[in-house]
């Protein structure tokens, strides 16, 4: 897996996968950058969407972006991290390869789903991102590119010592 550092609507990737929430309908944050970039038509795509469950994804064209598709992978809100928050976490990953593999996608671009808004506490949800994306890759025989795009600072560098690079 490899790390980049910037907004994710600046890489060019077969699949950019953004952090929804489950009523399908734009959100902030990484979000709010993809809807902006991609365009109008992306919200108006999600619309033949009945929304979308908390650790599930599903899948649209790219629009404006210069990407194939664009996963909307919906993370679960952090709450006291009892209510299958690390499971939920983990399915949101999961199922985003899943989605990616099924269009024959060969790179993949994932924001550090949950570690905004939705409060999941940081190192442990990109502890789960790299086991989570792992495991899925093997069961799934996913040979692609992944790469996490980091935001700021404090992910890329807590990254950085989780992957050893
Ligand atoms: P969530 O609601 O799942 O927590 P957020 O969008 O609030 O989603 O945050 C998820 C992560 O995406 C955070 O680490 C945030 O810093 C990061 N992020 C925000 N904007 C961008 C962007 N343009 N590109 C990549 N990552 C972004």
């Amino acid at each position: 897996m490899r790390i980049l550092k910037g907004d994710i609507t600046s890489f060019k990737a077969d699949v950019l996968v953004t952090a929804a929430n489950t009523y399908l309908r734009g959100g902030g944050g990484v979000d709010a950058a993809v809807h902006q970039a991609a365009g109008p038509e992306l919200l108006e795509s999600l619309k033949d969407h009945n929304g979308c469950e908390t650790g599930d994804a599903v899948i649209t064209e790219a629009f404006n972006l210069d990407a194939k598709y664009v996963i909307h992978a919906v993370g679960p809100i952090y709450e006291d991290g009892n209510n299958e928050e690390a499971k939920l976490l983990a399915s949101a990953y999961k199922r985003s390869i899943e989605l990616a593999k099924s269009v024959d996608a060969k790179s993949i671009l994932f924001p550090a789903i949950s570690t905004g808004v939705y409060g999941y506490p940081l190192e442990e949800a990109l502890s789960i991102a790299v086991d989570s994306i792992n495991l899925a890759c093997n069961e799934l025989n996913f040979l692609g590119d992944i790469a996490m795009v980091c935001f700021d600072g404090k992910t890329y560098s807590l990254l950085s010592e989780l992957l050893n690079q």
